[in-house]
């Protein structure tokens, strides 16, 4: 069953039936540069990328770089490596609105040859208090009815730098009773003595968002505009601006809701801090929800396009909940990932009966319901690592994995038998199992029939590679993190580091294209930052379920128990 159609698709669709805009479907996404993108930019990517492939149009990359303060090229860098990443291409090469910023210059004259705009010299404050306020109507700016020549001489010096920062502002000459505080004369260009990445010093003013975004659209022929709901507001000044110039077309702005995702910060604002006050190592921290931290977390970029696909696209306020990000992941991991063994917790047991200096190669399928993909060799020796948690001295009723002088399975290996505990002669501590194993299971079952309880991972000590791997949590613990105060709702536990784990022999070949699940322990990826250093390094991108109603521990995330 295909899933019915959201408003905005509805919305083009009856514009194409009615033969609007010539056929035609362009739309932009328009970041500014002045962060990484996150998991709520997805849901734009995904809607504005994918309008246009679903209605063979076109879709503009489009950087929103008017404030040269807080932008920078890496971002720009970043926020084009992301997109690709996530699976889109923009049409033909990225565009910046600093492009237009000679055009947006003229449209700017136009509105004063209009007597729509005008100069104004009050300084920030002196406009905010003559704004008014939402029960009060706003006053006129006395600067309001200069003339034609005037404010063109003003607007030409603010341009040739005559003036300091905050002197001087063009504004839109609208409407100071307006309902819409947007509408009360707002300001188009602010003057910053600041170098911009990419036109240097050549400007010394610099146009507002409102003023540019609606501009940019009608010059790239934009037919349909999707922004987020903070933007509903603005689109009378969108349209405001757009009908007093000479523009090719007038694009139509829809909005639609922002994604929220419950123990998450969908909010640059706020992911700038964490950056900022070190937080999280940086941007790509693999706790973060920007695209950059998912991914080296290990997130599948097919994930995160189901995931949207799932969320849908409505004008309803709505927190979603992240089991359902988890479970697309999920999903897309257990069918790509091939399995592994690791061992996160070692503990050593010896098999008496098995020969020193011998081993044996044992295969192992690479994924339990893919036989395309093959087998590999695992090798089996004396000396093996299994989990410490799969082991207890004393079990309790429920605990079916191995005790003393119970029977379990090593998994695509045998049956072995617990015989002796050795501990640490001063500090009492376990160090090491002796057990038996059974030469006629080799595979794991057993002639005779007989059933054991339990199914545990294993690695062979002296060929187990150690890597070190670090398990992740979510990084608050407040469902909504608040806003003013999200820095005292962080968990504190949200990274495990393990630098001692022993990886089967295979994974010392792990490339970063490759999500693994390591049996009974989740899904794992390479950190490709360790390997530049020579390091083996693993996220845990993923429990293999859900187990945070249980009192969740990496070793517990699969009891073992027998199939
Ligand atoms: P911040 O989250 O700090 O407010 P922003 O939303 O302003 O950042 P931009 O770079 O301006 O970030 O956003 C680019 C585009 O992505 C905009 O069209 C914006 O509406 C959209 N977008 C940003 N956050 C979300 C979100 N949480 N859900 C859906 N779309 C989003
Ligand atoms: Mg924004």
């Amino acid at each position: 069953m295909s899933k019915p159609i959201d408003f905005i698709r509805q919305i083009i669709t009856k514009d194409l039936a009615d033969g609007k805009n010539n056929g035609k479907v362009v739309t932009r996404f328009p970041p500014e540069p002045n962060g990484y993108l996150h998991i709520g930019h997805a849901k734009s990517i995904c809607l504005n990328f994918g309008i246009a492939r679903e209605f063979s149009g076109q879709c503009n990359l489009r950087f929103d770089d008017t404030n040269p303060a807080r932008e920078d090229e890496d971002f720009v860098r970043q926020i084009e490596a992301d997109v690709k990443w996530l699976g889109f291409q923009w049409q033909g090469k990225s565009h910046h609105a600093s492009d237009y910023f000679e055009q947006l210059y003229q449209f700017a004259e136009q509105l004063i040859e209009r007597k729509v705009a005008y100069v104004c010299s009050l300084d920030a404050e002196q406009i905010r208090v003559l704004r008014g306020t939402l029960t009060e109507v706003g006053s006129d700016s006395p600067y309001r009815q200069r003339t034609t020549e005037e404010n063109l001489d003003f607007f030409r010096r603010m341009r040739a730098g005559e003036f300091c920062d905050g002197e001087q502002v063009l504004r839109a000459k609208i409407d100071m009773a307006s309902p819409n505080l947007n509408m009360r004369d707002p300001v188009l260009y602010r003057i910053r003595h600041l170098r911009h990445h990419l036109t240097g010093t050549q400007w010394c003013i610099y146009p507002t968002y409102d003023f540019t975004h609606c501009l940019s659209d009608a010059i790239e022929g934009v037919t349909h505009s999707l922004c987020t709901l903070e933007f509903e507001d603005h689109r009378p000044l969108y349209d405001w601006i757009l009908q007093q110039v000479d523009v090719p077309c007038h694009p139509q702005q829809i909005e639609f809701s922002r994604l929220s995702l419950d123990y998450t910060l969908t909010s640059k604002r706020m992911l700038t801090r964490l950056v900022n006050e070190k937080v999280v190592s940086g941007w790509d921290d693999p706790r973060m929800p920007t695209l950059s931290g998912m991914r080296r977390r290990g997130v599948p970029a097919a994930a995160i396009r189901d995931f949207c696909n799932r969320i849908g696209v409505t004008r309803k306020d709505q927190q979603i909940e992240s089991s359902l990000l988890d479970f697309c992941i999920r999903q897309q991991l257990d069918h790509d990932a091939p399995r592994a063994m690791a061992v996160l917790d070692p503990l050593k047991i010896i098999i008496t009966n098995y020969p020193a200096g011998q081993s044996e190669l044992l295969p192992a399928p690479n994924h339990p319901n893919r036989p395309e993909l093959g087998h590999r060799q695992l090798l089996f020796s004396r000396e093996l690592y299994i989990e410490r948690s799969d082991f207890m001295e004393n079990p309790p009723k429920k605990f079916f994995r191995l005790a003393p002088g119970r029977e379990v399975r090593l998994r695509y290996a045998y049956l072995i038998r617990c015989e002796e505990v050795i501990r640490d002669t001063s500090s009492g501590e376990i160090i090491a199992l002796r057990c038996h194993y059974d030469p006629l299971t080799r595979g794991g079952s057993a002639a005779d029939g007989r059933k054991v309880k339990a199914t545990l991972h294993w690695v062979s000590a002296a060929h187990a590679v150690t890597a070190q791997v670090r398990l992740y949590d979510r990084l608050f613990t407040a469902p909504t993190p608040d806003s003013d105060n999200f820095i005292n709702e962080l968990n504190t536990d949200s990274i495990t580091v393990i630098n001692n784990a022993q990886l089967e022999a295979s994974l010392a070949q792990a490339t970063d294209d490759c999500h693994y699940q390591f049996e009974r322990l989740g899904y794992f990826y390479p950190d490709s930052n360790n390997q530049q250093k020579q390091q083996l390094a693993f996220n845990r991108t993923i429990t293999l379920r859900d187990n945070r109603s249980k009192k969740s521990t990496y070793g517990k995330s699969n009891t073992g128990d027998s199939q």
